[in-house]
């Protein structure tokens, strides 16, 4: 799908979540928040939901933990235009609430269908709630840091999942936060790994999950199994299209 393409795919979602009253949700709502980004990005950050500033202006991760979100993308040498973000639910739990069970369900063809078009390489979650949805029955605490085939189902043809604590998590407790730049680090490792994948077992979205390569009965190594500091040079950047 060209890029023209994907984006006008995207804003017709866009403009359906701006409206949209499946769930009660919309009731205490000030806007919707679709989600943002590059059409054509090869990385997805999934969250959990919009918070007080992302109700007030419509945008994901506007807040202080967006700007954390901001500064881990920094680290890669990424900026927010480079990926696409956005949430599990797309309006606001009253008072930051956990998103109910029928509220998750009544919203996911919105998040299914922003995948279908983005198509991504690497689905990166935010949290627990999206970690249920991308890997799901693992905890946060072991799962951060990994990366899981994504079950074709959610949307996401063919990537794989790398899992992250929360930002606002990461605000909270310190050492949840040096972790992540930690988690952070292994990302364009991840990114590597799901394009060797897409090249050597491309599926159709109706196909089984393919596994992640083995790097221990590789016959050589897969260099997007390599640390990040052994799969690229310090000065190299990991480009995203
Ligand atoms: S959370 Fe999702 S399903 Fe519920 S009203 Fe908002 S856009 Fe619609």
């Amino acid at each position: 799908m060209i890029e023209l393409d994907r984006g006008a795919g995207l804003e017709a979602i866009a403009a359906e979540v701006r409206v949209c009253t499946r769930c009660r949700l919309h009731e205490a709502r000030t806007m919707a928040v679709p989600g943002e980004g590059s059409p054509d990005t090869e990385v997805v950050f999934v969250g959990e939901g919009p918070g007080y500033n992302e109700d007030r202006q419509g945008r994901p991760f506007v807040g202080r933990a967006g700007a954390l979100l901001g500064k881990f993308l920094t680290a890669l040498g990424w900026q927010r235009e480079d990926v696409f973000i956005t949430n599990i639910v797309k309006c606001r739990p009253p008072d930051n609430r956990d998103p109910e069970p029928d509220e998750i369900a009544a919203c996911a063809p919105y998040l299914r269908r922003q995948l279908e078009i983005l198509d991504p390489a690497v689905i990166v979650t935010l949290g627990r709630h999206s970690l249920g949805r991308f890997m799901p029955g693992e905890r946060i605490s072991q799962a951060h840091g990994t990366v899981r085939p994504v079950d074709p189902a959610t949307g996401a043809a063919n990537a794989l999942a790398f899992a992250l604590y929360h930002p606002a998590a990461a605000l909270r407790t310190p050492d949840i936060e040096r972790t992540s730049y930690q988690d952070v680090a292994q990302i364009p490792a991840a990114l590597l790994a799901a394009r060797a994948r897409r090249e050597a077992a491309p599926v159709a979205p109706s196909s089984p999950v393919p596994p992640v390569p083995d790097p221990a009965v590789a016959a050589t190594p897969d260099p997007a199994f390599l640390a990040p500091s052994e799969a690229l040079a310090p000065d190299d950047q990991l480009t995203l299209f």
